[in-house]
């Protein structure tokens, strides 16, 4: 998927007007967040598995080597071939070599933003293998055409209705009416899709997270379609990012706690789908062939680096969920694969800084995605190391780093920051005018295209402070 993230400005804009776009975020809201505040306040521990799991993800990003060796030598015990990949590229030559050697027409897929993040689905069908996306959501995607706006509920931004004229323009003959119950849907898509399981040739999967100490793979989903792609294909490739590794089952029962409760506030996902290795001997089910490609694209420059935090990651959704942003915009205006507040320190480390263009700033540091995050991933502060390096790279408007360099240069004078505040509050105060409200800043506009703001009083926070200190002092 290409990046697009330098129009995140344009895209917000025309999706703050989209209708259908506001009412279904709308709705998708009050269902994660107060899924997750439900799912959450189940648990007396919270907190304490919060903590553990972050130290826990810290100690295996320490130690990444490490542990994908141990997952890789117990992987190739259980008879499945692990291949390395150092860029999207390599991810998805490997893929095509396998498909190609194995004379692999037809691909299902259960859902993997790894995959969505070196498309492998354009570097299969390039070379005439067809592939279907089998979770729900991205089989809706896969008709529209569209990538996902959510990393969880991939086409949370559609309508009912939109589903149900995609899918009349996709199964039925034109005319046909379309159908908005959601159960008659899912029941159509699953005819549609049970047949292309059952001729699969290769199934590809992601992995929430692979253990080390098993050589297991693992895949949280909701509808089963992970079972069908890893269990009824010849073969099974997993792509997944080096990232996922954790060391033991024990942890990843720690993290499953925190995982869909997080997501959407499951107690538990209704599959857990971990893959161990080829079929046995006696085994009635499982591929021949099982093939894990680990992706680095991007990912070890992180480790050690002022972003490693990002690495913790468990791709569980909750940061987009709560960020007032995200809410109101949905997940495509950020342009590329991951949106949200993850999406806006993901996009410019991965994609390069350049190609960032507004997302770092697409935040209010309201904080609240650093608050819901299972994993304690400090995404203000990420994002403000961003701004940083944006304004030091000098890819920020000139306007906004004049008026940051200004600012910095009063604000290390307190007397002179105290004479200026002064002055511009009693400017502003007249600015305002009668009415109170100023309509139009010289210079920042952008604040008040679409608001007006309102003037200050005319005196500043230390000049009330000192009166009320000194009439305290006359009184006492
Ligand atoms: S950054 Fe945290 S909240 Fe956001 S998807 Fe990752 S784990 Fe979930």
């Amino acid at each position: 998927m290409q990046v697009q993230s330098m129009f995140f400005k344009q895209t917000a804009s025309t999706k703050l007007n989209d209708a259908v776009l506001q009412r279904v975020m709308k709705k998708a809201k009050v269902k994660f967040v107060d899924g997750r505040a439900e799912g959450v306040a189940l648990i007396d521990n919270w907190e304490d598995i919060r903590t553990y799991a972050a130290a826990m993800r810290d100690r295996v990003i320490a130690n990444l080597d490490a542990y994908l060796i141990e997952f890789e030598k117990n992987a190739i015990r259980r008879g499945s071939v692990v291949h390395w990949a150092e860029t999207a590229e390599e991810a998805n030559a490997i893929i095509v070599k396998i498909a190609q050697e194995n004379d692999v027409k037809a691909v299902t897929k259960s859902k993997s933003m790894v995959s969505e993040e070196v498309a492998l689905n354009d570097a299969l069908e390039a070379v005439g293998v067809s592939v279907l996306e089998t979770d729900l959501g991205e089989y809706i995607l896969q008709l529209a055409k569209e990538p996902p706006s959510h990393i969880v509920a991939p086409a949370v931004h559609k309508s009912k209705e939109q589903v149900a004229q995609l899918f009349v323009d996709h199964h039925h003959s034109p005319g046909t009416p379309p159908l908005t119950d959601i159960a008659a849907m899912t029941r159509e898509a699953r005819e549609v899709l049970r047949g292309r399981f059952l001729s699969a040739d290769m199934g590809i999967s992601g992995a929430n997270f692979i253990i080390a100490e098993t050589g297991t793979t693992l895949t949280v989903t909701n509808e089963g379609n992970a079972d069908m792609v890893t269990t009824i294909p010849r073969i099974h490739c997993v792509i997944t990012g080096i990232e996922k590794v954790i060391p033991t089952l024990e942890d990843f029962a720690t993290l499953i706690r925190l995982l869909p409760r997080s997501a959407i506030g499951q107690t538990i996902s209704n599959y857990l789908t971990l893959t161990t290795g080829i079929k046995a001997p006696d085994e009635q089910e499982g591929p021949a062939q099982m093939h894990i490609v680990l992706v680095d694209a991007g990912r070890t420059k992180l480790v050690g680096s002022d972003m490693s935090e990002m690495l913790r990651c468990i791709r569980c959704g909750a940061c987009m969920n709560h960020c007032p942003v995200y809410q109101n915009v949905g997940g495509h205006a950020y342009g590329w694969v991951y949106p949200g507040p993850m999406g806006s320190v993901l996009t410019p480390v991965y994609q390069g800084i350049e190609k960032g263009g507004d997302l770092p700033n697409a935040a209010t540091f309201c904080g609240e995605c650093q608050v819901v995050c299972p994993v304690k991933i400090p995404l203000p502060d990420l994002m403000r190391k961003l701004r940083e390096q944006q304004f030091d790279k000098k890819l920020r408007p000139f306007s906004e780093r004049f008026g940051i360099a200004v600012w910095s240069y009063f604000v290390q004078r307190p007397k002179l920051y105290s004479l200026a505040a002064s002055v511009g509050a009693r400017f502003a105060a007249w600015l305002g005018g009668r009415g109170k409200l100023i309509h139009k800043l010289p210079g920042i506009d952008g604040w008040t295209d679409g608001r007006d703001m309102p003037a200050p009083e005319g005196r500043t926070f230390r000049e009330l402070y000192v009166e009320k200190q000194r009439i305290k002092k006359a009184n006492s």
